[in-house]
């Protein structure tokens, strides 16, 4: 097996809007006219992928063969295994519980758990990929806005790779598992007065102004690695696509990416029809939601507030792009309250899986379009659990079922049976 990926001209970055064109090595974010540009190259990439050389790769023991991301590397971006960060990252497991599909009402229910990924977010598939790109294009300083694993994903690999990560994070709005990974990774992290929102404008003028890379989800380079979830899936699925995937929604980049995966996926002919994608939305944080009501027709922005802070957007940044993703897909929107995403929690916590807030919204929304009647219950459905339940201790913590869980005794065999008694099963 050769070492060295394809031939790197035959990648190029690409406007979504005017089709317009630029070197896939040239330092920027937008087009000329001002829309979001994304990595183009030949469906017969991903022809070459065939599941034998996947699977080779999988057992192979190098550490970009071990990557889930980069056993793809030919459909995520040409680089040397020396331009590569990896940690590796990717290689989640896809699960299946009963009581979990009883809850949603649907038989076939599969969960991938991107929570599995070496910082506890899916946030690794993509920032190994745009932290590579920057280092191969010289740069020294990373940067992202985030809501907290975008930032906990940044200064890791940041660190890996012997560049500066500075943070923007909206201050006290952002969980602390997040905020302790950034600090003890060695990111600089600016706490922003304002929101998630005012964050995301902050940084995008400091990287224009400061020479520094901007790694968030705008960043093309981001969503080829997160196309790989959808790889992988398909792969550990015998590339027989499901019925259904859903995904939790905030600043769109994984429905971005989900679906651009899927397209490419299809016309190279892994799989012979497209799963429909769903992205759910706090109601709170509903933006994307209310433009698929009106029939895509634009965007407000919202105020946004939601208990899952990783999807407290008011304002995503790929939006363009998902309304591409959900029509390509024959997709839908849907939107669930804090109430919902809390029990559906409960519900994956309690199977001893266990997720973040906002990857509940999954499973929230799943049983939403089950109970009204969009998924059928003979539907094979995937859920992405997008988060690790350590993000997000003090939502546990301050929960009712904490609060009877948790009970405090002297050292003596009379105090265990009076609290056993008290809390049985
Ligand atoms: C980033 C994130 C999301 C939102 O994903 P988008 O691609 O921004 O829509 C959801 N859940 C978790 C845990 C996240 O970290
Ligand atoms: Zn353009």
């Amino acid at each position: 097996m050769a070492t060295t990926t394809h031939d790197v001209d035959i990648e190029r970055l690409q406007c979504i809007s005017c089709s317009k064109q630029f070197p896939i090595r040239e330092l920027r974010y937008y087009c000329e006219c001002g829309e979001l540009l994304e990595v183009r190259r030949h469906d017969s990439v991903l022809q070459g992928l065939i599941k034998p050389l996947v699977g080779a790769r999988a057992n192979a023991r190098e550490t970009w063969n071990q990557s889930g991301v980069w056993r793809y590397r030919e459909a995520v971006l040409g680089l040397t295994p020396k331009e590569i960060v990896t940690h590796p990252e990717g290689a989640t497991r896809l699960y299946t519980r009963p009581s979990i599909a009883d809850y949603a009402g649907i038989e076939q229910l599969f969960l991938k758990h991107e929570g599995e990924n070496p910082t506890g977010s899916f946030k690794d598939r993509g920032m190994t990929v745009a932290v590579s790109q920057g280092r191969r294009l010289g740069l020294t300083t990373v940067a992202c806005a985030s809501t907290g694993n975008t930032s906990a994903s940044l200064a890791s690999y940041a660190a890996h790779a012997g560049m500066r990560a500075v943070v923007f994070i909206p201050q006290g709005k952002i969980a602390t598992g997040k905020l302790a990974q950034s600090l003890a990774y060695g990111a600089l992290c600016l706490a922003v007065r304002g929101d998630f929102d005012a964050a995301m404008t902050l940084v995008q003028d400091a990287a224009k102004k400061l020479g520094i890379y901007l790694v968030n989800s705008l960043n093309p380079f981001r969503l080829e690695g997160q196309k790989t979830i959808i790889f992988e899936l398909l792969d550990q699925l015998e590339r027989d696509p499901p019925d259904w995937i859903v995904v939790p929604a905030g600043n769109l980049g994984n429905t971005s990416a989900f679906g651009k995966a899927l397209r490419e996926a299809h016309a190279a002919g892994w799989i012979n029809r497209l799963p429909r994608l769903a992205a759910i939305q706090a109601s709170g944080a509903a933006p994307f939601h209310a433009s698929y009501l009106g029939g895509f027709k634009g965007l407000s922005k919202v105020k946004a507030e939601t208990v899952a802070t990783a999807i407290r957007i008011g304002n995503p940044v790929n939006y363009t792009k998902a309304t591409g993703a959900i029509a390509a897909t024959n997709g839908c929107v849907e939107v669930v309250t804090d109430a919902e995403i809390l029990n559906a929690k409960a519900i994956v916590d309690r199977a001893g899986i266990g997720c973040e807030p906002a990857s509940a919204a999954s499973l929230a929304g799943a049983k939403k379009l089950r109970d009204r009647g969009i998924i059928k219950p003979s539907d094979r459905v995937v859920l992405i659990l997008t988060g690790h339940l350590l993000k997000d201790p003090e939502v546990i913590l301050t929960s009712a079922d904490a609060q009877q869980a948790l009970i405090e005794i002297d050292p003596t065999l009379t105090a265990v049976e009076k609290a056993l008694g008290r809390r049985s099963g």
